[in-house]
C-alpha cells in the first residue's frame, strides 16, 4: 500500500473474527502497525500475540487477569482492564477493530466513534442496541464505520455510485442473504429435537459459538436487519432477506430502476476484515476468489418465517425503535448463553426473546444511562425464565 503505516486496534483478538484480523496483518506487515489487543480468556493466546506483533497495550476483563497476564508480558507492555480499558484502547489507533462479541463490544464502538477513528465494526450487538446513540457519535470529525459483517460489507460496496441524499431515494430495497443456517427446511417438529452439536455446525461459515447458535436460529439474520438498518440509515422495512445456500452472494442491492448490484466470493472473513483495514485501497491479497472455470450454481428462495420467528421479532423491534432493539438483542445474548449452558433446549431460545419482548414498554433510548438500564432488565427477564 502507497498510504502511511496505519496503526490498528484489535479489541477481542483472540476469537475467529480477531484470529483472521491477524491473519490480515501478518500479510500487510509494512501497512499497518498493531498496537493494542484485547481478550476475554485465552491469556496465553493474548501474550503471544502481543509478543508476535510487539503490541505495547493489552486489554482484559478483570484484576485476576491483569495479574496473570503481567506474568507473561514484560513490563514494558501496559495492561488495561474491564470496559474502560476497552474504552481507552477504541481511542488510540487509526483503525480499531470491534471484535468482541455480545454488548460487553459497546465501549469500544462508542469509544472509536466518540475519538473520530475508523470503526471496523464486527460487534452488530453493540450498534444494534445503542443505535440512536451511535447515530450521534457517528458525526465525530473523523468518525467512520465500516462493517466487518459479510453481508453489511458487501451492502457498503454495493452503493458505491448511490445517491449521496438522505434516505437512498434511488435504492427500493436492501437484500441481505442468509445461508439459512443448519436447518434450512426443518419442520418445527424436527427442530424440537435440535442438539447441541447439531445447532454448532454452520454448513458455510466457522465462527464463534455465540453467532453460530444465532445463525441456527436466524436470530443472526434478524439481528443483521437491524444491524443494515442502523448503517445504511434506511428502515428496515426495505431490507428484504433472501435465503441463499451457498453463501457466494454475500448481498445485493437493488435500486429503483430493477437493477440488482451484488457483492460475490467464496465465504472468506478475510476478505471483509481487509477491505475495511485497507479502504480505501483494496490489498491484493486473493481470499475467497471464485474459480470460474468450474461449474456452480447460485439458488435462492424465501425465508420460512413462521418455522423461523427470530425474523419477525426483528422486524418488530425495529418498528418500535428506541430500546426495543437493545432488549432484543441482551434477551438473545442470556437465551443462547443458557441453552450453550443446557439449561433450554434449542427450541427455547426464540420464545424466550419473545416472552421478554411481550414485556417491552416504549423508550426513545436517549442515553447511555437509559441503555445500560434498559439492558439490565431484558437481561433479569430473560434469566427469570431461563432459571428453574
Ligand atoms: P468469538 O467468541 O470467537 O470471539 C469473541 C472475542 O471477544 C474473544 O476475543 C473473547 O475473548 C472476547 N470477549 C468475549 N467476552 C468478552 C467480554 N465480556 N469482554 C471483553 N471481551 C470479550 O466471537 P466471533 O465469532 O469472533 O464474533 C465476534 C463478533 O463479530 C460478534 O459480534 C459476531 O456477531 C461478529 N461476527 C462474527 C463473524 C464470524 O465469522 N465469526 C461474522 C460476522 C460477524
Ligand atoms: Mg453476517
Amino acid at each position: 500500500m502507497s498510504t502511511p503505516r496505519r496503526t490498528v486496534a484489535l479489541l477481542g483478538a483472540t476469537g475467529s473474527i480477531g484470529t483472521q484480523t491477524l491473519d490480515v496483518l501478518r500479510r500487510e506487515p509494512g501497512a499497518f502497525e498493531l498496537i493494542a489487543i484485547s481478550g476475554g480468556q485465552r491469556l496465553s493466546e493474548l501474550a503471544a500475540i502481543a509478543k508476535e506483533f510487539g503490541v505495547s497495550r493489552v486489554g482484559v476483563v478483570c484484576e485476576e487477569d491483569r495479574r496473570a497476564l503481567a506474568d507473561m508480558v514484560g513490563a514494558h507492555v501496559e495492561i488495561v482492564v474491564g470496559s474502560s480499558g476497552l474504552s481507552e484502547l477504541a481511542r488510540c489507533a487509526d483503525v480499531v477493530v470491534n471484535a468482541v462479541v455480545g454488548f460487553a463490544g459497546l465501549p469500544v464502538t462508542i469509544g472509536a466513534l466518540e475519538a473520530g477513528r475508523r470503526l471496523a465494526l464486527a460487534n452488530k450487538e453493540s450498534l444494534i442496541a445503542a443505535a440512536p446513540l451511535v447515530a450521534k457519535v457517528r458525526a465525530t470529525p473523523g468518525a467512520q464505520i465500516l462493517p466487518i459483517d459479510s453481508e453489511h460489507c458487501a451492502i457498503h460496496q454495493c452503493l458505491a455510485g448511490s445517491s449521496s441524499a438522505p434516505g437512498h431515494p434511488d435504492v427500493r430495497r436492501l437484500l441481505l442473504t442468509a445461508s439459512g443456517g443448519p436447518f434450512r427446511g426443518w419442520s418445527k417438529e424436527r427442530l424440537a429435537r435440535v442438539t447441541k452439536s447439531d445447532a454448532l455446525q454452520h454448513p458455510t461459515w466457522s465462527m464463534g459459538p455465540k453467532i453460530t447458535i444465532d445463525s441456527s436460529t436466524l436470530m443472526n439474520k434478524g439481528l443483521e436487519v437491524l444491524e443494515a438498518s442502523a448503517l445504511f440509515d434506511i428502515e428496515a422495512q426495505r431490507v428484504d432477506i433472501v435465503v441463499h445456500p451457498q453463501s457466494i452472494v454475500h448481498s445485493m442491492v437493488e435500486y429503483v430502476d430493477g437493477a440488482v448490484i451484488a457483492q460475490l466470493s467464496e465465504p472468506d472473513m478475510r476478505l471483509p476484515i481487509a477491505y475495511c483495514i485497507g479502504s480505501p485501497e483494496r490489498l491484493a491479497h486473493g481470499w475467497g476468489r471464485l474459480d470460474f472455470t468450474k461449474s456452480f450454481g447460485l439458488e435462492f428462495e424465501p425465508p420460512d418465517r413462521e418455522v423461523f420467528g427470530a425474523l419477525d421479532l426483528a422486524y418488530e423491534a425495529a418498528r418500535r425503535g428506541g430500546a426495543a432493539p437493545a432488549w432484543l438483542s441482551a434477551a438473545n445474548e442470556i437465551a443462547v448463553e443458557a441453552f450453550l449452558n443446557d439449561q433450554i433446549p434449542w427450541s427455547k431460545i426464540v420464545p424466550v426473546v419473545a416472552q421478554v419482548m411481550d414485556q417491552y414498554e416504549d423508550d426513545p433510548l436517549d442515553s447511555l444511562e437509559s441503555l445500560f438500564a434498559n439492558d439490565a432488565t431484558a437481561r433479569r427477564l430473560a434469566h427469570g425464565m431461563v432459571t428453574p
